[in-house]
């Protein structure tokens, strides 16, 4: 089944984004609707109304789930994508427009999986609007279709996944042993004018800066003393969080030792620990060796995957500049394959 040239793996891209027609429509109701979200109007509002190639570029690629997107992946050697109904998947919909459309999509994404077996897997999209919906919709989907992870588009208007109201889904996904994708979302309300008055609230910076601060308060909130077998996926090279982990177990330990903070209560362990522990990290969007390497050091090389982001950022050439990367041919393999089998428990 492999596409490529010969070598003696597959490459699995693991945040690999598409949309669906209802989707877009329902994402249309709420750019009409006044008051739209800022954060929002900024990211599909641009990629759905701009002319500009781009735009129209990704808009075409994100809806199609068979010959173009294939072509594009065998242009890219790239055998398996791991698919994510785009961001913010349901997120920015009302509760009950959200808890409908959501097992649409996810029997969309089924069918396209049906249709080609051998090039797609896929994660399940959830409504965190409705916590008790998305453990059933995530039982529904494991049960039915053999899914074996979801996506979470980072917060859900303005809210975290920190609070306990959401628990229901981490219960769910540690019973059901599905890794949990904490994927960008633009920025919410609370936080977003110092970025869009820069140009920087996108992923260009803002997305990153979002998402790792939604891990951190997962982490830090004691969500895996809760569920200790939970599992959790960061792409673009985990949001900088291992950079990060020096600093964040000393200013954690400081900041819970001066109780400055009701929100931070003591964990068991320390944040870098689960970072380590509960945690896989994807370089989706940075084809760049130095962050490859420091990355895999920190983690280990067995939970640092390969993803590319597509439709959003397809440059066939950043999977040679991986390739070219200094990794043995064990590492190149965990990194491209066998990562991957593992944390979405895929069949090839
Ligand atoms: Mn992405």
């Amino acid at each position: 089944m492999t596409t490529s040239e010969n070598k003696p793996y597959l490459r699995i891209a693991t945040e690999e984004a598409f949309a669906t027609k209802e989707q877009l429509a329902l994402f249309k109701r709420v750019l009409d609707q006044p008051n739209v979200d800022k954060g929002f109007a900024h990211l599909m509002g641009f990629y759905m109304s701009s002319p500009s190639e781009r735009a129209q570029h990704i808009m075409r690629c994100l809806v199609d789930l068979d010959e173009l997107r294939i072509a594009h992946m065998d242009a890219s050697g790239i055998d398996i994508q791991v698919l994510a109904l785009t961001s913010p998947g349901a997120q920015i919909m009302d509760r009950e427009t959200a808890v409908s459309f959501i097992p649409n999509a996810n029997d969309e994404l089924a069918e396209a999986i049906k249709r080609h077996p051998t090039r797609f897997a896929g994660m399940v999209a959830l409504a965190p609007q409705d916590p008790a919906a998305s453990a059933k919709e995530l039982q529904r989907c494991a049960d039915l279709y053999g899914m074996r992870s979801a996506v979470i588009n980072s917060h859900t208007q303005g809210e975290y996944l920190s609070d306990k109201k959401f628990w229901p889904i981490f219960e769910a996904a540690e019973a059901l042993n599905m890794p949990i994708y904490l994927h960008p979302n633009s920025l919410p309300a609370q936080m977003i004018d110092p970025f869009i008055e820069a140009g920087l609230d996108g992923a260009i910076y803002g997305f990153g800066v979002e998402t790792g601060l939604h891990a951190l308060r997962i982490i830090t909130s004691g969500v895996f003393d809760q569920f200790p077998n939970l599992k959790m996926v960061l792409g673009h090279m985990g949001e900088a969080l291992p950079f990060w982990a020096y600093r964040l177990d000393y200013m954690h330990n400081a900041t819970v030792r001066s109780k400055r903070y009701e929100a931070i209560q003591p964990t068991k362990r320390k944040p870098s620990e689960y970072l380590k522990e509960n945690f896989y990290i994807t370089n989706s969007g940075v084809a760049w060796g130095p962050a490859l390497q420091f990355t895999q050091a920190f983690m280990g090389t067995d939970r640092v995957l390969y993803a590319m982001d597509y439709p959003y950022q397809y440059l066939p050439e950043e999977v040679d500049m991986l390739e070219q990367v200094d990794m043995t041919p064990e590492v190149k393999r965990q990194f491209f394959q066998d990562n991957a089998v593992k944390v979405f428990d895929l069949k090839i």
